[in-house]
């Protein structure tokens, strides 16, 4: 019966403890918190928003970074099948708009609860308050763990399941790019991914607490279109949050904010011809009205006064008397509003941990290392990271799952 030790009792470690406990591994899961599962708690606003039900092409399109590496994993534990690993342990689910599953409590407590269970059943270890320090080796096979304490443990392979370095506060301090580091993985730096994006211009500071529905944001880097969606986003004191901005972060994370253009199209259900059409209509029904008339039908009240300095246009003039030129940098603007944007909050901030262990240096369908064996790595420590909808707890967990399975029963020729 081989002897696994698995390093962190997040999403990741818990699939993988009771992976490698169901194929028949003496397992012993590391925790260095007090108790299992921080950050589960605070997922999803503490509803734990656990997978996405989409197919599998749908999945990978949602993955910023590395969304090839995950074909076997997604396989191995699709979502229907973590669903129904959770009802079998007492965790029912629903799913809501966008595929999104959540526990049927509502609870995030309860997907822990229903691990802990589990890994009672299965006869796994739980050492709470035990901090890793080093993972040993030789003649390039696994031998154990060193932990803070100095206590060293033996074991036929480790699984590394630390996490990133977002949340701290929750146990993920990037302990694992070190752990991997000193068996010679390159660590990929990390860097912020859904995150929100900071601003030292005046007037998006000043829209503060306006949010904006059915927008469309769009981030191109050298030229090239990154990302672009419909949906919502929010002026703060900082800067822009809200779902699109931290989604756009995703894909600027390890750019350089000044050689990428973030833009809002403000009216999508337009297009400029319509739009110029639109404003001429506006122009004639509010005749010697003022040009205030006009930007206050097209946006929120605080928004048109932001446009009308933004466009040069003075608001208290009549509308009749707008230039060409004006109506001209409406309509641009209003299609095309460019948001200055310098960074993005500390990344103690960032839901997600962009960067990470190198996946070339992992093998796919076992989440084996390829320089050391014996060792594995899965979840968020890895460099893969996804947008919000459940995608980042299933890469945990799917990862964790192959490489619990893979670990108590390694595959023939390794
Ligand atoms: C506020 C917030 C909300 C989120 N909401 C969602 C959501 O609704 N849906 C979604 O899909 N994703 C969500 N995410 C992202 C998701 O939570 C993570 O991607 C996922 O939890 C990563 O799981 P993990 O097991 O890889 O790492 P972690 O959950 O970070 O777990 C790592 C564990 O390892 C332990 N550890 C670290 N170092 C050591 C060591 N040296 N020795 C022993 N133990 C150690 C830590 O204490 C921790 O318990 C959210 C993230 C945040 C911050």
């Amino acid at each position: 019966m081989p002897s696994i030790l698995i390093l962190g009792g997040g999403a990741a470690g818990l699939m993988a403890a009771a992976a490698a406990a169901e194929n028949g591994a003496r397992v012993t899961l590391l925790e260095r918190n007090e108790k299992l599962g921080k950050k589960i708690y605070i997922t999803g606003k503490g509803r734990c928003n656990c997978t996405n039900l989409c197919g599998p092409e749908e999945f990978r399109r949602n993955v910023v970074r590395n969304p090839r590496f995950l074909y076997s994993a997604l396989e191995a534990l699709p979502p229907e099948a973590l669903l129904a690993r959770l009802l079998d342990w007492g965790c029912p689910t629903v799913v809501e708009r966008g595929n999104r599953a959540f526990p049927a409590s509502q609870k995030a407590s309860d997907v822990t609860r229903a691990f802990e269970r589990r890994l009672g059943r299965l006869g796994v270890a739980v050492r709470l308050n035990c901090r890793a320090a080093a993972i040993a080796e030789a003649g390039g096979r696994v031998t154990g763990v060193r932990l803070e304490t100095g206590e060293t443990l033996s074991a036929d392979a480790v699984i590394v399941c630390t996490g990133g370095v977002s949340y701290p506060a929750t146990g993920s301090t990037g302990d694992g790019y070190a752990l991997l580091a000193a068996l010679g993985h390159t660590i990929v730096p990390p860097k912020p991914a859904l995150i929100p994006l900071t601003s030292r211009e005046e007037w998006v500071r000043a829209l503060q607490g306006l949010s904006l529905k059915n927008v469309t944001l769009t981030l191109a880097c050298g030229g090239k279109r990154l990302y672009t969606e419909l949906g919502e986003m929010l002026f703060t004191h900082f800067g822009i949050s809200g779902p699109l901005v931290l989604s756009a972060s995703s894909y600027l994370a390890g750019r350089n904010p000044a050689d990428c253009a973030l833009t809002l199209d403000l009216k999508p259900g337009l297009t400029e011809k319509q739009l110029t059409e639109r404003v001429l209509r506006d122009v004639g029904a509010a005749g010697r009205k003022r040009a205030q008339t006009i930007l206050r039908g097209l946006f929120p009240e605080r928004l048109a006064d932001t446009m009308a300095r933004l466009c040069g246009i003075d608001p208290f003039k009549p509308a009749n008397e707008l230039r060409r030129e004006e109506r001209e940098t409406l309509v641009r603007l209003t299609k095309a509003l460019p948001l200055p944007v310098d960074g993005t909050e500390p990344i103690a901030a960032a839901v997600v941990t962009a960067g990470g262990a190198d996946v070339r240096q992992f093998n796919p369908a076992t989440l084996e290392s390829k320089l050391v064996s014996g060792l594995y790595a899965a979840g968020e420590v890895l460099d893969v990271d996804a947008l919000t909808g459940g995608f980042n707890l299933h890469i945990a967990f799917a990862t964790g799952y192959c490489a619990g399975r893979a670990a108590a029963a390694p595959p023939r020729g390794t």
